[in-house]
């Protein structure tokens, strides 16, 4: 049975014309190849996904979204600041209070 396992995309590429051992997010060490009639689709009739390296690709997805969602909250808090900031300077506001 085949196992398809994740690495960096510019690796696999430059494996494939060189024929060099790279390395799975798994750990395991291979020589890429396409197989005839895959038409360079790792998800070719037969084949499976080696699952560790399967959850360590979507822990890359579900980290880029996380970090995503910090750099918005961040730009969030920062123009909540600078508004505070502005309304401190121009207002002498100590404790605000609703009118
Ligand atoms: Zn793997």
């Amino acid at each position: 049975m085949t196992v398809n396992h994740y690495a960096p995309r510019r690796a696999i590429d430059t494996a494939l014309i060189s024929g060099e051992t790279i390395r799975a997010l798994c750990g395991e060490r291979f020589v890429p190849s396409l197989r005839v009639g895959s038409g360079g689709k790792a998800d070719a009739p037969g084949a499976v996904i080696c699952a560790e390296c399967e959850g360590l690709h979507d822990l890359m997805g579900d980290l880029k979204d996380l970090r995503d969602e910090r750099d918005i909250l961040n730009r969030r808090i920062s123009d909540a600041e600078r508004l505070l900031a502005d309304a401190r300077r121009g207002k002498r506001l100590e404790k605000p209070a609703l009118i």
